[in-house]
């Protein structure tokens, strides 16, 4: 009774000491002390072999069979414990914290009741002191060194070391010799110093374990909020990142999809509205794309205006449907403090593993999708293909020659004549830019100019070719005209009216011997800046043309609020697919139109005198194309000028 209360106030003074909640650890901090029981089992196996063997000993000194009884079963419990704690993994999910300390528990309380009864029987029987002292110093030395290890685990160190040490104290009163009560007295006085040391080691190992897990938790967190993007909640770079690798390697030969989903003219919606509701609408893109994803996507802010869904998909007609309904979500209008807004989204997809088995290619696949679908008109989904590689390649290289391509003379502009189909005489010559390049050869404009636009090349390489060409025509006579294409973002680009300015002044060009080809797609976009340029180059004498008519909206409104001289019709209606009936319609009202607003109208792509005719039946009073001459170089066209004036002036004499 009286051990008992003291073990009691030890156990609630240790508990004061550690605060009010002190024994109660953290199911995560439990684990990590229960573990610590089956950390070293050798110790264990040092212990049992110890004791087991020095109680062999006892009995084959004393000569007694309860001994021999009481080794045997310290040896089978023994060996129990040393199968458990080497067989049993603390790791193992399998092995719940509960289970493994309750058959620890077992093993280890049996064992020192075992031993404390072994101690104390040896007292009562033995026949010499030495045999009684050789066991309750094992007993003793047990408790001692048990407590201290199991420490972490304060229930089992203390009921070890009560059940092999008192049994002991409990016989030494009862058989009552003096030097033995004292035995005993030092035994049960030894039990609260040891308590208060385990007690002691439980508090130092138990905090510093709850130190470590509150930090590790804390890095945790901090890993959490490093991968989320702070406006959205969703993933951000680091946490796709981490997520991809993550969905890979739980389920590596699974097909997945990756879009990378970019909102179309986003940024306007920042300039315009300001950034508080560009991030109100960013917020509303990520909940859209969270609801209509697989569970098991990731979806993450990919910087900017720019997401990505990552998830396993079965085939590529589940992720076609995940396309289609990523367009139909962020289409849907947001209301935004009253306001209808509505965004577009432009769509790459890539599949892993036919598009790239690493994240990283797999990346860059969807990338360039994207980029495919923004260039082919926004708003729209794009899967990867692997010719899109062969043409970034292409048109990478392309892009770093063509800055040094002026410089190095790579580039020559050429002259297509454009012919009166009454006369057949050369009434204006259209300049051609030509790309010979020292490995690639001759280059298509159509390879060339797309790629100067995008990267603003456009600006210096238009300048130079107006300048060019102006300079070239300054030597014809002067009824003949020259055509310069412009590429829309050149016009828009400021300074853009100069520029022409400068080149027909440094040419000592009259302006009404320029005429500019523009197409219809300058005016899709109604810009203050393209009307300026048309105005003010009118104003001083150049004129301008409507390329490639019929090949866009073909809307006559541009015909009307434009100054034009001429309208060139697209060659497909000459000798292409289009050409028929319905084609000659077209170029009928055309040319009729045009004769009525005073126009002319060119025909472009004649190849061969039966094409010129009907172009000229239809009213088509100019025509261009391989039947009257290619595109040559300068030289070449001076001389068919030169010809035409000799043979003129031979035709006026005979
Ligand atoms: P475009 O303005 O429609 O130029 C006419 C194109 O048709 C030229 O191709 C010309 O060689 C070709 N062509 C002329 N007659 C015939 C024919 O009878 N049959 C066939 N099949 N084709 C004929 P090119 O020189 O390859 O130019 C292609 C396009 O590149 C041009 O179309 C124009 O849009 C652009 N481009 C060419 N040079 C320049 C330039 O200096 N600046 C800008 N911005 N664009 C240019
Ligand atoms: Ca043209
Ligand atoms: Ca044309």
């Amino acid at each position: 009774m009286a051990v008992k209360s003291t073990t009691q106030r030890l156990f609630s003074r240790i508990r004061d000491r550690n605060g009010p909640n002190s024994d109660k650890v953290s199911e995560q901090v439990r684990r990590v002390l229960v573990t610590s029981l089956y950390a070293h089992p050798s110790s264990l196996a040092i212990g049992a072999l110890a004791t087991v063997s020095a109680a062999g000993v006892a009995a084959w000194v004393a000569d007694l069979p309860e001994l021999y009884v009481c080794a045997a079963v310290l040896a089978i419990i023994a060996f129990a414990r040393l199968v458990a704690a080497f067989g049993m993994s603390p790791e193992s999910e399998g092995n719940s914290t509960r289970k493994l300390e309750l058959i620890y528990e077992i093993g280890a309380f049996s064992f020192a009741l075992a031993l404390g009864i072994t101690a104390a029987y040896t007292i009562l029987v033995a026949p010499e002191t030495h045999i009684e002292v050789l066991m309750v110093a094992n007993a003793l030395g047990y408790g001692i060194g048990v407590s201290a290890r199991n420490a972490g685990r304060l229930n089992i160190a203390i009921g070890q070391l009560a059940l092999s040490c008192v049994p002991t104290a409990l016989v030494c009163f009862w058989v009552g010799r003096p030097s033995l009560i004292a035995l005993g007295i030092t035994i049960l006085l030894l039990i609260p110093a040891m308590i208060s040391i385990s007690g002691n080691i439980f508090t130092v190992l138990r905090n510093s374990i709850a130190a470590a897990e509150t930090s590790a938790n804390l890095a945790k967190r901090m890993e959490i909020l490093a991968r989320t993007d702070v406006v959205t909640g969703l993933a951000n770079r680091a946490g796709l990142n981490h997520d991809m690798l993550d969905k890979k390697a739980k389920a590596p030969n699974a097909p997945f999809a990756l879009f990378w989903i970019d909102l179309d003219r986003f940024k306007e919606v920042n300039d315009l509205l300001g950034h508080p509701v560009g991030d109100r609408v960013l917020k509303g893109v990520a909940n859209r794309l969270l609801d209509l994803a697989p569970d098991c996507a990731t979806v993450a802010r990919f910087g900017g205006d720019e997401f990505i869904i990552y998830c396993e998909v079965n085939d590529i007609v589940e992720a076609q449907r995940i396309g289609s309904e990523i367009h139909a979500e962020t289409m849907r209008p947001f209301r935004i403090d009253g306001e209808r807004l509505e965004v577009r989204a432009s769509v790459g997809v890539a599949m892993q593993p036919e598009h790239g088995s690493d994240a990283d290619t797999l990346m860059q696949s969807a990338d360039l999708a994207l980029y495919h679908a923004k260039v082919g008109g926004r708003a729209q989904t794009c899967f990867f293909d692997s010719s899109m590689t062969r043409d970034l390649v292409r048109r990478r290289e392309i892009e770093e020659e063509l800055r040094v391509a002026i410089q190095r003379d790579e580039l020559s502009i050429f002259f297509q004549p454009i012919v009166d189909l009454e006369t057949g005489r050369i009434k204006t010559f259209e300049a051609l830019v030509r790309w010979f390049h020292p490995e690639k050869g001759e280059l298509k404009p159509d390879e060339f100019i797309p790629v100067a636009e995008e990267t603003g090349v456009i600006v210096t390489l238009g300048n130079w070719i107006t300048a060019q060409a102006a300079r070239i025509a300054a030597k014809w006579p002067e009824d003949v005209t020259v055509a310069v294409n412009l590429s829309p973002l050149q016009i828009r680009a400021p300074g853009a009216a100069l520029g022409v300015k400068n080149a027909l002044r440094e040419a000592g060009l009259d302006p009404r011997r320029l005429e500019l080809e523009v197409t219809e797609s300058l005016f899709i976009e109604d810009n203050h800046a393209t009307a300026r340029f048309i105005e003010e180059l009118s104003e001083i004498g150049v004129r301008f043309a409507l390329d490639d008519f019929g090949t866009g909206y073909s809307s006559l409104g541009y015909i009307n609020s434009f100054p034009f001289s001429k309208i060139k019709v697209d060659r497909s209606f000459v000798s292409g697919a289009k050409v028929g009936k319905k084609s000659d319609a077209i170029i009928r009202a055309v040319a009729e139109m045009g004769g009525a607003l005073g126009m002319d109208i060119v025909a472009e792509g004649l190849e061969t005198v039966e094409q010129v005719q009907v172009v000229r039946d239809a009213g088509c009073n100019l025509g261009q194309g391989y039947y009257f001459s290619r595109a040559v170089p300068d030289y070449l066209a001076s001389m068919l000028l030169a010809q035409e004036r000799e043979s003129g002036a031979r035709q006026k004499i005979a």
